[in-house]
């Protein structure tokens, strides 16, 4: 990997060879969270969007392989992760007194979540390690994507989750195969005893954050917007040769703050390498009832000044009592202009069937929290009605059925006849 110049710790910025460390900063110990620090003249000696532009799509995140943290030959999991659609949302759009409202729906992946980008990658960088067993924390979704993108290159896994997690999730998660122990605890709980299990076991581990890979997997969310910014037809922001665009505003969903910290690293490396001219302003969304992120922003807190709090909401998927990946997620909002927004399980509820029909996505709750961001940074004044904007719909409603149930009225039932279905539809 002789476009990797080492890991860097988000704490102290101390800087350790790949070989030299397996996870984090042995300095900060759990907390000590390393970013990837790239060689871009290397990387640009070797890829460019001129040469994107003429590979084929259905590779998925794979087609930025140059720009990953992988050796160039590893082979890569079967599944197609990544290169998921981008829809423009007028009809979302235009109530709002905005423009250009775009969905990136990630729901399209596998395992229908983001979460598969970091699964994709850490299924390599396990087998680069030589693992035959790879672990993970999960609220659900993270359980679900390794479960799948393991069946598909034939490692093990054993996860552990939350024993309140959806049934959705664990239902595909054991469906591929995997070993799962349901946690009597929070995530936070199934977080930590993870890190004991696989340095107790010798297992590979995916946790989130805690494993600097994952993030570098969901940076391609970046590199896909704003490609497909740049020559999706009929809406394209075409810069010239070399170039593509970049959105003003991405509204990403907020747990753990890997995707958020994970699309930030991704316009950055899209700027070191000169592809993009400015970074867009990023907006962080949590649920009012798990949002430590949005506490610490507004008071002025360091990532690791922050302690675990109570974390309680419907949107399962962006529970986090002491978010992972908080030093990045904090970074991604602060040097990107960006803000960070609370929004109440009641309006992530109500986001669902508005998301649904003006687009025909269907979102988990945690997806439409990314929209009910948007709709709140509106009320505050927090975008312009000329702004390109993006909204970041991390997973599918099929994930959360019993959430989506909520936000709609029970159907009639009728008699199998047409007086019955007459009556119901009033007409005589
Ligand atoms: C995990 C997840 C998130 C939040 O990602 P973090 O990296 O934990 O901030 C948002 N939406 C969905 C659907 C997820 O699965
Ligand atoms: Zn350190």
């Amino acid at each position: 990997m002789d476009h990797i110049l080492g890991l860097k710790c988000t704490i102290c910025g101390a800087e350790y060879a790949v070989d030299d460390v397996a996870y984090v900063c042995p300095k900060h110990g759990d907390d000590g969270i390393l970013d990837v620090v790239y060689d871009y003249a290397t990387i640009k000696g070797r890829v460019s969007p001129i040469q994107l532009a003429h590979s084929p799509a259905d590779t998925g995140i794979w087609r930025y392989k140059p720009l990953l943290p992988v050796e160039p030959d590893s082979p890569v999991p079967p599944l197609r992760v990544g290169w998921t659609p981008l829809y423009a949302a007028p009809r979302l759009a235009e109530p709002l007194g905005l423009k250009h409202v775009w969905l990136k729906d990630d729901g399209m992946n596998p395992t229908a979540s983001f979460k598969d980008r970091a699964s994709a990658l850490a299924v390599v960088k396990a087998r680069e390690a030589g693992a035959q067993t790879v672990t993970t924390a999960s609220t659900g979704n993270a359980a679900a994507a390794l479960a799948g993108l393991a069946a598909s290159a034939g490692l093990q896994s054993v996860i552990f989750v939350p024993k309140t997690a959806p049934q959705a999730k664990i239902a595909q998660h054991l469906t591929y195969g995997a070993r799962m122990l349901l946690v009597d605890g929070t995530y936070d709980d199934a977080f930590e005893l993870t890190l004991k299990v696989a340095r107790e076991f010798g297992w590979y581990n995916r946790n989130t954050a805690y494993n600097p890979y994952t993030s570098e997997g969901k940076k391609t969310a970046a590199y896909e917007i704003c490609e497909q910014l740049t020559f999706t037809p009929g809406h394209s922001l075409y810069q010239g040769e070399g170039k593509w665009a970049a959105p003003d505003r991405v509204f990403v969903p907020v747990g753990d703050g890997c995707i958020i910290g994970g699309i930030y690293k991704g316009f950055r490396d899209l700027l070191a390498l000169g592809w993009i001219d400015a970074m867009p302003k990023i907006m962080g969304v949590q649920a009012a009832g798990s949002s430590a992120l949005v506490d610490a922003w507004e008071r002025g807190l360091q990532g690791w000044e922050m302690t675990l709090q109570p974390a309680n909401t419907i949107a399962d998927s962006i529970s986090a009592g002491l978010p992972r990946d908080r030093n990045k997620a904090l970074t991604a909002v602060r040097e990107s202009g960006g803000a960070y927004l609370r929004v109440s399980d009641q309006e992530i509820l109500d986001a669902i069937p508005v998301i649904a029909r003006n687009t025909g996505v269907f979102s988990e709750p945690a997806a439409a929290a990314a929209y009910a961001g948007l709709v709140k940074a509106v009320e505050k004044g927090l975008a312009a009605p000329e702004e390109c904007i993006v909204v970041l719909l991390t997973g599918s409603g099929l994930k959360d059925v019993g959430s989506a149930m909520k936000t709609v009225v029970q159907p009639p039932i009728v008699a199998p006849n047409l007086e019955a279905v007459k009556a119901v539809m009033g007409r005589e």
